[in-house]
């Protein structure tokens, strides 16, 4: 059973008990009121014509009733008809007595000159004794009594009490009440079931259709939640759990894209040395290398292809290894000073070679100590390093290196004077495979890896790489590695 139906069901059910309700109550007073179980209907039609006067009041009407059967001249006695009347003001009621259609006594409790002709009529067998008339807007219910005077004139008694006209009015609009009532009880179940259905069951008709589309693999929907209840929270969780499922559903096209480019990439790579070292060994295969100066040219051809195809496997097996973590790094805390100043020397005799100045400026106050790995670090240095020498290209080239120790990090600054990088290329070069000048067969070689490899060793580091430039003025690498604090060991 759908949660709709149970939930129909249960109001209908507290609607039929809350008529029930109403009519047992109804009951109840009634008979509490009336002392037995006769109807409401009953009481509803009857009540003013069979109690209309007071218990007080009824007991004068059974007096005079008596007197009219046995002594009626006595009802023509003005003092004693007082009598009564003054009782019958005691309990709200008044006394009529006409003669014929003559009054011969009227209690001025009423004041009501229309009175005798709201009256009924004399009938002698009192076939109904007790009922309700009305003038203008005032409501009565009495009791009458009709006898004979002993010189047979027509003679008749009326005990008269006043009711409020509310009561004739709500005895009249009665059904009409309780049928409104019913009425309202019934809309306001109406309204209270479609709000609740429209905040608890639409929604969960909306998280079930989100699922389904999640089943069937479409992410790319937005739940908005309806409300701030308990099922809004619900909505809430499924949406961020979508968000995520989309998250990760995109990261996963990227990783297989950037796989699918990978591979691309390393079999172009490998392909362009291969291709030329075949060409170069058909060469010598059919003697087109006949003089042993060709020879020796294409010998050392095909040796810097294989030394090129060297290097490009070990970049690449070093990058793979790097990306899958399972490269282990292994830290000391190092001088950078000592670092780079060692480094520089081993470096100094391939940057003469190429015509390179070499500026160092330590800019520490005496050491600038981090955790490093060191075989690591140096080759990074040698990537920078070897990049600056690569896109040099004016007459007077120069290489700065600078070592800043601050408050938390050691910055190392490798500023050179080459070609520099243009603004677009520039939040790419840390990418793998990825090189400004897209022509792999260019002078300058190198598969786009040295740069990917530097950022994946100082993120290992903990620490941040990063690329200024600016177009044929030149480019500077920035490195920040945490600073060991001073204490924690004892270089000086
Ligand atoms: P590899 O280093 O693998 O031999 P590569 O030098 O082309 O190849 P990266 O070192 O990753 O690759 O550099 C990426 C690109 O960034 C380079 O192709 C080059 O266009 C640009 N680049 C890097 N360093 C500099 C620099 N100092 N001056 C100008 N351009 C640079
Ligand atoms: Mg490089």
């Amino acid at each position: 059973m759908s949660i709709r139906i149970k939930m129909l069901l249960s109001f209908t059910g507290m609607l039929v008990i809350s008529l029930l309700f109403i009519l047992l109550t109804a009951s109840l007073y009634t008979i509490a009121a009336t002392g037995d179980l006769q109807g409401f209907r009953d009481i509803y039609k009857v009540h003013y014509q069979v109690n209309p006067l007071t218990e007080q009041g009824e007991a004068i009407f059974q007096e005079m009733k008596f007197m009219a059967k046995n002594s009626p001249d006595e009802l023509q006695n003005k003092v004693l008809l007082r009598e009564f009347d003054m009782k019958l003001r005691a309990e709200k009621s008044g006394l009529y007595v006409r003669r014929e259609n003559n009054p011969i006594f009227e209690s001025r409790t009423f004041h009501q000159p229309g009175l005798g002709q709201a009256l009924p009529s004399y009938d002698l067998s009192n076939n109904q004794i007790r009922s309700t008339f009305n003038i203008g807007e005032r409501f009565y219910a009495y009791a009458k009594f009709d006898f004979q005077y002993s010189d047979e004139k027509r003679g008749s008694i009326f005990v008269i009490r006043e009711r409020s006209p509310f009561a004739e009015l709500t005895r009249k609009l009665l059904p009409v009440m309780s049928l409104l009532l019913i009425g309202v009880l019934v809309i306001a179940n109406l309204l209270l079931f479609r709000w609740i259905t429209r905040s608890f069951i639409q929604p969960l008709h909306q998280l079930r259709s989100s699922a389904e589309q999640i089943k069937n693999g479409h992410l790319s929907f937005e739940l908005e939640p309806a409300s701030n209840d308990e099922v809004g929270q619900l909505s809430e969780a499924f949406e961020s759990m979508r968000q995520q499922l989309q998250r990760s559903n995109e990261l996963r096209q990227q990783d297989e894209v950037s796989r699918r480019e990978l591979i691309s990439n390393i079999s172009h790579d490998l392909r362009t040395p291969i291709t030329n070292i075949k060409g170069y060994i058909e060469g010598i295969r059919d003697g087109v290398a006949n003089t042993p100066e060709k020879m020796e040219s294409y010998i050392n051809i095909i040796h810097s292809k294989a030394v090129s195809m060297d290097k490009l496997v070990d970049e690449l097996f070093l990058y793979s290894k790097l990306d899958l973590n399972q490269e282990p790094f292994v830290f000391n805390p190092v001088d950078l000073v000592d670092f780079m100043e060692d480094s520089i020397e081993e470096l100094r005799y391939d940057l003469e070679d190429k015509g390179v100045v070499l500026a160092w400026h330590n800019r520490t106050s005496g050491s600038a100590v981090s955790a490093v790995d060191p075989d690591k670090l140096k080759r990074t240095v040698v990537n920078i390093v070897d990049n600056a020498l690569k896109y040099m290209d004016h007459e007077d080239k120069r290489l700065s290196i600078i070592l800043e120790a601050h408050q938390e990090w050691n910055t190392l600054i490798f500023r050179d004077n080459g070609k520099g990088i243009s603004e677009e290329a520039l939040p790419h070069i840390f990418e793998r495979f990825y090189r400004a000048e897209q022509s792999r067969n260019s002078s300058t070689g190198g598969s786009g890896l040295g740069l990917a490899i530097a950022r994946q060793i100082i993120d290992g580091h903990g620490g941040l790489i990063w690329a200024e430039s600016k177009l044929g003025e030149g480019t500077s690498i920035h490195i920040q590695l945490r600073r060991l604090e001073k204490g924690k060991h004892n270089h000086d």
